[in-house]
Order: C-alpha cells, then sequence, then structure tokens
C-alpha cells in the first residue's frame, strides 16, 4: 500500500465545484502535487492529518478524482480540513498525511445525498484518527519542517 502517504504543496484556485456554499471547502493542491501521486493510489476519498504553513495539525478528509473542468483528463486533489479557519489560505503551503482510505468516488442523486455523505466521511475519519496508531502521526516533525 502506499499509504501512508506525505503530500505537500500549494493551494490553488478551484474551479467552483468547491461545496463552500454545502459548508465544505475543499483546498485544491496544485497541478505539480497532483502529478507526483504514485498512480497506484485509487481515485476515491481518504482521511488523515493536515496543516496549513506550519500551523496546528488538525484532522482532514481528501479526495482524489479527475477535474470536470479539463474534461476529465486531469486529476484533482482536494483537502477538507475539520477546523474553522478566520479566512481563506489560497497560495499557502498545505502538508498532508493521507493516513486511510475510506470509498471509491460516487455520484449521488441530490445535494441531500451528497451532504449525507460527506458528514458520514467526516464523521468516520474523526473516530479513526482517534486510533493511537493513527494519533502518532498528528505529531510527526513532517509537519513543522522547512523544505
Ligand atoms: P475552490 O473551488 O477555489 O477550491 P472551495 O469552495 O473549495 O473553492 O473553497 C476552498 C478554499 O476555502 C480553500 O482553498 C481555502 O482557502 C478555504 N478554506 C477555508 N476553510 C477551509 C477548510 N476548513 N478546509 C479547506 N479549505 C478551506
Ligand atoms: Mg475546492
Amino acid at each position: 500500500s502506499d499509504l501512508p502517504f506525505y503530500a505537500e504543496g500549494k493551494v490553488v484556485k478551484g474551479f467552483g465545484r468547491g461545496s463552500k456554499h454545502l459548508g465544505f471547502p475543499t483546498a485544491n493542491f496544485d497541478e505539480d502535487v497532483v502529478a507526483k501521486m504514485p498512480s497506484t493510489m485509487n481515485n476515491g476519498v481518504y482521511f488523515g492529518w493536515a496543516n496549513v504553513d506550519k500551523g496546528p495539525v488538525y484532522k482532514m478528509v481528501l479526495s482524489i478524482g479527475w477535474n470536470p473542468y479539463y474534461k476529465n483528463e486531469k486529476k484533482s486533489m482536494e483537502t477538507h480540513i475539520l477546523h474553522k479557519f478566520k479566512e481563506d489560505f489560497y497560495g499557502s503551503q498545505l502538508k498532508v498525511i493521507i493516513f486511510g482510505y475510506l470509498r471509491p468516488m460516487a455520484d449521488y442523486n441530490s445535494v441531500d445525498e451528497l451532504i449525507k455523505a460527506i458528514e458520514g466521511d467526516l464523521s468516520k475519519a474523526s473516530t479513526l484518527l482517534e486510533k493511537p496508531s493513527a494519533l502518532a502521526f498528528k505529531d510527526d516533525n513532517f509537519f513543522n519542517a522547512d523544505k
């Protein structure tokens, strides 16, 4: 398995597919980061830890999938951090440790279904990250190390 997987890079603007209006903004990694991901890593929803510009480490849920904006020829990696930030952080350095896999990507018939699925992901991720084996990664030196 490729997990846990360490990734870091700049947060760029997405293409309005983000679900900020639903209450689940997703910080998009720039395409260099996406290009460096192992091809063996399946598309889908993952969970782990994240920090922004060497700040506090929070739980996160991350999706790896195809970007419709580029006719699904480009992969995107989007991280929702389980923390309420005062401001957006476009241009910041985002670090993630992708610890586990939750599910494949899915299509939903309604916004309600989508919201239920995301809420399920967040609650599962939150519980799984409380296990000692997962908690250990929260203090990983990676999060405060210079590049
Ligand atoms: P975009 O399509 O530009 O990615 P989103 O609606 O997905 O727009 O919002 C993502 C942006 O919201 C991030 O790039 C970041 O600057 C900001 N943001 C604020 N709070 C969070 C959070 N808890 N998790 C992820 N991004 C957040
Ligand atoms: Mg987004």
